[in-house]
C-alpha cells in the first residue's frame, strides 16, 4: 500500500473514533455561557459541565490582553489590568466567576504551573506568544494573589490527569461541545471551541474598548503557539467537529499541529 493511501485509511479511522466519539450524549456539554475551561484535555465530566473550552481559560484572555493597548491607558496592558479587565468584564457580563487551572506536575521539572498554556509562554517556547515571558509570570502572580485573598469570585480546578490527548477538536458548532476525556475508555482530546469564542471575544472587545481583531489575532497566535510546543500536541491531528445538528454530526480532519 502507498504511504499516501495508508495514511488516508488511517485518519478514516481517526474521523470514524471521533464521530463515535462525540456521538455520544454522555460526552456531549450544553454551552450555559457561566465557565470557561482550557483546552486541556483533562478535565474530567464533572469539571466539563458547562463550559466552553478555550486557551488558558479565562487566564488565556488575560495572557492575550497583555499584547495589547488599554485604551485608558495608551500603554499596553499591564499584568494587573489584564486580569481586572477580564474579572470586571465577567462579573458586569454575567458570564460567572474567573476561571483558570493547574494540575499535578505543578513544581515538577520545572512545571511553573499545570496550565501548559500559560507555562509555555512563561519559559517562552516560542516566540508567537508576542508577550515576554516575565510579563506572563506576573500575571500568573496577579490571579494567584486574587485567588488566596478570596475576595474574587474565582473558579480554580487542579487537574489529575497524564496527558493522552488524541488529536485537537476544532468545534465549530454554537450550541454544543463536547468533554475531553472517557475515564472509562481512556479516550481523550484537546477540545476548542472555536465559534462560540469568536462570539465571545467579539463581545468582550466591544466592553473592554480594544479591537476585536486585534485580539483575535493574539488569540489565534497565543493558542497556535501552545498547542505547536507541547509534546502532547505537537503532531496530533486537528479534527473539525459540529454537533449543532443531532441528524447530521460533522467530523473532518482538517490538518496537524505543526511540531515547532
Ligand atoms: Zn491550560
Amino acid at each position: 500500500m502507498s504511504p499516501e493511501k495508508a495514511r488516508k485509511q488511517e485518519e478514516i479511522i481517526i474521523e470514524q473514533a471521533v464521530k463515535d466519539f462525540v456521538s455520544n450524549p454522555e460526552h456531549q456539554v450544553q454551552v450555559d455561557d457561566k465557565r470557561r475551561r482550557c483546552v486541556d484535555g483533562g478535565y474530567r465530566p464533572g469539571q466539563s459541565e458547562g463550559s466552553m473550552a478555550i486557551a488558558g481559560a479565562d487566564l488565556g484572555t488575560s495572557m492575550a490582553l497583555l499584547t495589547l493597548e488599554n485604551p485608558l491607558t495608551g500603554e499596553l496592558f499591564t499584568p494587573q489590568e489584564a486580569f481586572e479587565a477580564v474579572y470586571k468584564y465577567l462579573q458586569d457580563e454575567g458570564w460567572g466567576d474567573y476561571c483558570w487551572h493547574s494540575d499535578t506536575h505543578e513544581g515538577h521539572k520545572g512545571v511553573v504551573v499545570g496550565c501548559g498554556h500559560c507555562n509555555a509562554a512563561i519559559l517562552e517556547k516560542s516566540k508567537l506568544y508576542g508577550v515576554n515571558g516575565e510579563r506572563v509570570q506576573q500575571l500568573l502572580d496577579v490571579v494567584r494573589k486574587a485567588h488566596q485573598n478570596g475576595q474574587y469570585n474565582m473558579e480554580f480546578i487542579e487537574l489529575d490527569r497524564e496527558h493522552a490527548e488524541r488529536g485537537v477538536l476544532v468545534n465549530t458548532g454554537s450550541l454544543l461541545t463536547v468533554k475531553p476525556w472517557d475515564l472509562d475508555t481512556g479516550e481523550q482530546y484537546f477540545v476548542y471551541d472555536k465559534n462560540l469564542h469568536h462570539d465571545y471575544l467579539e463581545i468582550l472587545a466591544e466592553v473592554i474598548g480594544v479591537e476585536y481583531e486585534e485580539l483575535q489575532a493574539s488569540i489565534d497566535a497565543q493558542t497556535n503557539a501552545t498547542l505547536a510546543s507541547l509534546a502532547s500536541s505537537q503532531g496530533k491531528p486537528l479534527i473539525e467537529i459540529n454537533l449543532d445538528d443531532p441528524d447530521d454530526i460533522k467530523v473532518g480532519i482538517i490538518g496537524y499541529v505543526p511540531t515547532a
